[in-house]
This record gives structure tokens, sequence and C-alpha cells, in this order.
């Protein structure tokens, strides 16, 4: 019988960058009917994938990104994500995107009849996973599931 394998390569790749390529123990990837969690050893499999976290754990230590929709290709012993565009949980200024959030808000609580509302959505919508990624990658590492308080904003 064939032996699993121990862990996995991850590749993460936009168009512009390669953002990770490392070994991992466990990754959780936003895929369309939601979370999916990946241990060594998975079934192969293609998936797409939505806007959400992708995190992914190396020893005891877990890593987050963002990603904004892509593909993911699973195979026992690799990951491997397509990503439209991806951060690191580092890389994310986290005061931008509180700012994004307020202007996102604001613009869907306002009356303006010519208001773009996928857009104002989408928006919105980056901005939470923005600051859902930047806290956890800038405090303890918490597992995945475990959210970081919800951010607050002036009224
Ligand atoms: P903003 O209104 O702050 O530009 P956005 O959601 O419209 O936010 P995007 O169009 O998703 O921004 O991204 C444009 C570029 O800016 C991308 O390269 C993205 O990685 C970068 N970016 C956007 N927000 C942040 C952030 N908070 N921290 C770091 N990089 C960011």
């Amino acid at each position: 019988m064939a032996l699993l394998p121990e862990s996995l390569e991850l590749q993460v790749v936009t168009p512009e960058r390669q953002l990770v390529r490392e070994e991992a123990h466990e990754v959780q990837v936003p895929a369309r009917g939601g979370y999916l969690g990946v241990l060594p050893g998975h079934a192969p499999l293609l998936s797409e994938l939505q806007l959400g976290e992708l995190s992914y754990r190396k020893g005891t230590v877990w890593r987050y990104l963002t990603i904004f929709s892509g593909f993911v290709e699973v195979l026992p012993d690799r990951v491997i994500v397509l990503a439209e565009a991806a951060e690191r949980g580092e890389e994310i200024d986290l005061e931008r995107a509180r700012e994004a959030h307020q202007r996102a808000e604001e613009r869907m609580k306002s009356q303006d009849p010519d208001l773009d509302w996928t857009r104002a959505q989408l928006s919105l919508q980056r901005s939470i996973i923005r600051l859902q990624v930047a806290g956890k990658a800038g405090g303890a590492h918490l597992a995945p599931g475990k959210l970081p308080e919800e951010p607050t904003h002036a009224p």
C-alpha cells in the first residue's frame, strides 16, 4: 500500500507574481461551495475559488492570504492556486482597508440613484476580507474559522 505524503507543496500565483511556494501541512481555501480543507493525501480535485481567505499551516504556524477568485488544483502532495489577485496578510494596509470599508458602507447607505450597487458591494466584501486576514496575520495565529472581532467604525 502506498504511503500517504506527510506534507503538501502549496503554490499560490496570480498573473503578476508568485506569492507562495512552500511546504504546508494543512491548507484551507475559499472554494465556490464553501471552505475546503486539504490535508496531505487528499483526493485530486479541481475547484473554482471565490473571494475569501486562504490559510495554511506549516507545523503549528498558520498564515493567511486574501484570494479574489480563481481556481485550485488539489493533488495528494500538492495544492496549486491560480488567483485573479491575492495578498499576503502582512502586505495589507489595515488603515486603507478600514477606509475602503467605510467608503463602501457610506455609498451603500446613500440614496444616490446612480449608485453601482454591485460595485459597492464587491468593494465592501474585499475590504471585509482584507480586515479579517490582516487582523489574523498581525495578531495571534488563531485557528481558521475563529474570526477576529468585527471592526468597529465611528458612526
Ligand atoms: P481601495 O479603494 O483602497 O483601492 P479596492 O478594493 O478598490 O480598495 P482593489 O481594486 O481591490 O482595491 O486593489 C487595487 C490594488 O491595491 C491591488 O494591487 C491591491 O492588492 C491593492 N490594495 C487594495 N487595498 C489594499 C490594502 N488595504 N492593503 C494593501 N494593498 C491593497
